[in-house]
């Protein structure tokens, strides 16, 4: 099925209990600090099911239609109708919503094209997952995940002492019906806008922290479960006007906590078992089709900055420098470069699962650990384009309800060819980009969101062709021997 925006909405007034700070939120898709988020997301289900959309965004299988994300690939045509729906996805929301409703649902459609390996964890496991799998997609499910222990869990010492609860997730018991969470794991982005969270570990586990190795899907209201929001910074927005992308587009991180909940073996994926806990993302094309979606969200998201990058040295009056020129050419450089990258992944696909076509693996990895590194400094070279632009501005648009001040704003600000409004409102949303709180938060997430950098590099490590390299330095070396009579020609030689 095919949910509306609508029908969306209304899954998340469903009782979850959401924090800010000391306050209990009544509904999130009508609080201040989530409403209009709640609004983008409903807006993706939305335009996914329209008319011009539905063709390239959905795919149909026994008579039922689902979302093209939950399409598991058998050809290259497949591999390109995932990418355009994780396209314009991201063109909807700027690549501002990193865990929009395609990415988990990609990890998940990853997993259930192999259910032997998790039948091999325990019997009956690969069953849970294709199950879980046929879930999601029939019901347009939105999940998170939440994957990672909280920074404070890294001393157990400190929290194992009698008495104190456990700060990291972990099965504290088990019963015929299923098992009983308990614990904290970070950071649930989107989770308060999700119905679900994956619960599992992207990171190695030590071989003995079998309980933590649970893996899991628990829906957000189920009892028990309370989400933590770091500063909702939607409310904050004074107006549309001023902060045109904090307004619509914070899609929040919350921490998620469990206490003495309850998951149906039904929803249980890996159990006991820490090597797997993590090798089910890498081991099946779950890591690379849910961060193939990553690396396309980014290029929307370059897209916006290469234009707002534009824009500015227009306004500034800088754009016919050759010097301002060549910093733009380096930025669509970078643009083109990632395009490239991502349409590679597509042209040499591979096989990881027989009957299947995965992205390019080694391409995918590349991406990605060039969003992680070029982000900061791309950002970086904007601001500089930018000068003292956003500060020269008012503080709000109030200015203009005043017709005094606004004819005076206009008088003063305005520059040829451009009214002292229009400069404002680039500028706004060039520094809500760039240079807010919400703008800081995404220099945050494009570091952190695929792990830390060490081991998003990693990934191309364990990828590369290592005795293809070696092979090449052989090559050479074994072409020719030390010389019999161990002399070297002198320069005087000739
Ligand atoms: C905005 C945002 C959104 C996120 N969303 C999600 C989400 O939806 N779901 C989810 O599960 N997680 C999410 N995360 C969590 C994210 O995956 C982690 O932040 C990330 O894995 C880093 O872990 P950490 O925060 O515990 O940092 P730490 O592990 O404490 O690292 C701190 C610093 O130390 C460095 N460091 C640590 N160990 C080593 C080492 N051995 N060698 C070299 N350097 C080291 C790190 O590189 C980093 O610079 C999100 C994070 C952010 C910031």
């Amino acid at each position: 099925m095919l949910k509306t925006g609508q029908e969306h909405l209304a899954s998340l007034r469903d009782g979850r209990r959401v924090y800010i700070g000391g306050e209990l939120v009544d509904d999130v898709t009508r609080h201040p600090a989530f409403r209009n988020a709640a609004a983008s997301f409903a807006m993706l289900y939305d335009q996914k099911a329209a008319p011009e959309n539905r063709d390239i965004m959905s795919f149909e299988e026994d008579g039922e239609v689902f979302s093209a994300y939950f399409l598991m690939p058998r050809t290259q045509d497949d591999l390109v109708r995932r990418m355009e729906t994780h396209r314009r996805i991201a063109e909807w929301s700027h690549g501002l919503l990193g865990r929009s409703p395609d990415h988990v649902a990609s990890f998940v459609t990853g997993l259930a094209m192999m259910p032997a390996m998790f039948d091999l964890i325990r019997p009956g496991f690969g069953d849970n997952m294709v199950e879980y799998y046929k879930y999601m997609r029939a019901n347009d499910i939105f999940a998170t995940y939440t994957v990672l222990p909280p920074q404070g869990a890294r001393k157990p010492e400190l929290y194992e002492r009698a008495g104190l609860k456990v700060p990291t997730l972990r099965v504290t018991d088990e019963d015929e019906a299923g098992v009983t969470l308990n614990g904290m794991k970070m950071l649930g982005t989107s989770a308060v806008f999700s119905n679900e969270t994956w619960v599992g570990n992207l990171l190695p586990l030590a071989p003995d922290q079998l309980k933590e190795s649970i893996t899991c899907a628990v829906a957000l209201n189920a009892p028990g479960v309370t989400m933590w929001s770091r500063k909702p910074f939607e409310r904050y927005a004074v107006s549309e006007f001023d902060n045109p992308l904090t307004w619509r587009f914070d899609e929040t991180d919350s921490m998620v906590i469990f206490e003495d909940v309850k998951v149906p073996w039904g929803k249980v994926f890996v159990h006991d078992n820490a090597e797997m806990s993590r090798g089910i993302y890498v081991q099946s094309p779950s890591h690379s089709m849910g961060n193939h979606q990553s690396n396309i969200r980014f290029l929307e998201k370059l897209k916006l900055l290469v234009g707002l990058a534009h824009k500015i040295v227009e306004t500034n009056g800088v754009g016919h420098i050759p010097a301002v020129q060549g910093v733009l050419g380096q930025l669509a450089a970078h643009e083109a470069t990632l395009e490239a990258m991502i349409q590679g992944q597509i042209q040499n696909f591979e096989v990881v699962v027989p009957g299947y076509v995965n992205v390019n693996r080694r391409y995918m990895y590349a991406a990605l650990h060039w969003c992680t590194t070029m982000y900061s400094g791309i950002c970086d070279t904007i601001r500089e384009l930018m000068g003292g632009g956003p500060f020269q501005m008012p503080a709000d648009i109030s200015v203009l309800e005043d017709a005094g001040m606004r004819r005076m704003f206009e008088e003063y600000w305005s520059v040829p060819g451009q009214s002292a409004f229009d400069r404002m409102k680039l500028y706004k949303l060039a520094w809500d980009m760039l240079g807010s709180e919400f703008a800081g938060r995404h220099m945050q997430y494009e570091k952190f969101y695929a792990g830390p950098g060490f081991v998003v590099t990693n990934y191309s490590y364990l990828n590369a062709p290592w005795d293809d390299y070696d092979g090449l330095v052989d090559g050479i070396l074994d072409s020719y021997d030390v010389p019999k009579d161990m002399k070297i020609r002198k320069p005087a030689d000739g």
